[in-house]
């Protein structure tokens, strides 16, 4: 046994046959550059613990890790530290990971269903194909995870999962980088993949009544879509209106108050430096004027037309006409986008 060297599962799994220490370093978190520690597994060659089985460097070891896969069904690993493990394509159905550490995981194709994942730490780790019906990830942190073809059901607990900034799923990120379609183990992942994951989160935050999460992940589905769609097709286009002039799908009604201010402003900036306002029987043009554009501008919008300022000229009066169109239809959309996210939450 190596001097000064830290293992972190030391307690968990003593070495009674003296067979050594798994010697695999952690690379995230806080247990960063300490050594793995579990007891080795007699016939695997290498240095690795079972769970640290490294496929890529034993061939044997994997072989027999897939005849091992009944055995893990029900397995409790509550607590334990298993950065980085190699769990792919196993029936963990059952397990109990309650507050188990799983960052950087490879729990590919795994069937999770009915795992009891409570407060589990899956960062970075990939879920891609996994079964995740009726299992408990209350609490877990899922930053970072990739999470496209897994399946769900209304009874997977995801309440108060912490997730990346803006809910968005690595799976995301990784379609960007890669271009359009890329193939993951055989299988590729495209925007209409993981759009197709986002949809199902986003059902099972509505089952659960988590208003605020399904309309994020309702958000980056529509994202998805759009960005899946072919650059100049009719489709995109489409979806990109909706996205600018609705207030991010109808997701973010503060969206449209920003459209309304820019509106104003931009009008009023017409009004005062290309047409010109008159008042009575005075024409007044220039930054002295912004004053007087906006306040024609507000009541331009609002459809108030006081008569008392007036826009110069026939370019003016179209101007008017074209603001007032606008701020109707904008005051429009967002009561209905507002009614919509108020009433659904
Ligand atoms: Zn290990």
């Amino acid at each position: 046994m190596g001097e000064g060297i830290e293992y972190v599962n030391e307690r968990l799994n003593p070495d009674p046959d003296g067979l050594g220490r798994c010697e695999y370093e952690f690379q995230m978190g806080e247990m960063r550059g300490k050594r793995c520690g579990l007891a080795k597994d007699v016939e695997q060659p290498g240095a690795r613990c079972f769970w640290h089985g490294g496929k890529r460097e034993f061939g044997p070891a994997r072989d027999k890790r897939e005849g091992l896969k009944k055995d893990l069904q029900g397995l409790l690993v509550q607590n334990a530290y298993l950065e980085g493990a190699s769990l792919d394509f196993m029936d963990l159905s059952g397990a109990s990971l309650q507050s188990a550490k799983l960052p950087g995981a490879d729990l590919y194709g795994t069937d999770l269903r009915g795992v009891r994942g409570g407060y589990a730490k899956f960062g970075e780790a990939n879920l891609r194909s996994s079964d995740l019906r009726g299992s408990d990830l209350q609490g877990a942190d899922l930053r970072g995870i990739r999470l496209a073809g897994a399946k769900f059901s209304s009874a997977t607990n995801l309440d108060d999962v912490v997730w990346s900034r803006g809910s968005q799923l690595r799976d995301e990120d990784d379609v960007e980088k890669c271009g359009e379609e890329f193939m993951w183990r055989e299988e590729a992942v495209t925007y209409v993949h993981v759009a197709g994951t986002y949809l199902a989160l986003k059902n099972n935050r509505l089952d659960s009544g988590d208003y605020e999460r399904a309309a994020e992940f309702r958000y980056r589905e529509m994202e998805c879509r759009r960005k899946g769609a072919k650059w100049f097709s009719v489709e995109r286009f489409w979806l990109g209106v909706y996205k600018w002039l609705c207030g991010g799908y109808g997701e973010k009604p503060v969206w449209i108050l920003g459209l309304v201010a820019g509106t104003i402003v931009v009008w009023a900036l017409l009004f005062a430096l290309v047409v010109g306002i008159r008042e009575e029987h005075t024409t007044c043009r220039g930054l002295a004027a912004l004053g007087k554009g906006l306040y024609l501008s507000v009541v331009s919008f609002t459809t108030l037309g006081m008569g008392d300022l007036r826009a110069v000229g026939w370019v003016g009066q179209a101007l008017v006409g074209a603001e007032a169109l606008t701020g109707a239809f904008l005051m429009a959309l967002f009561v209905v986008c507002f009614a919509r996210k108020a009433i659904r939450g």
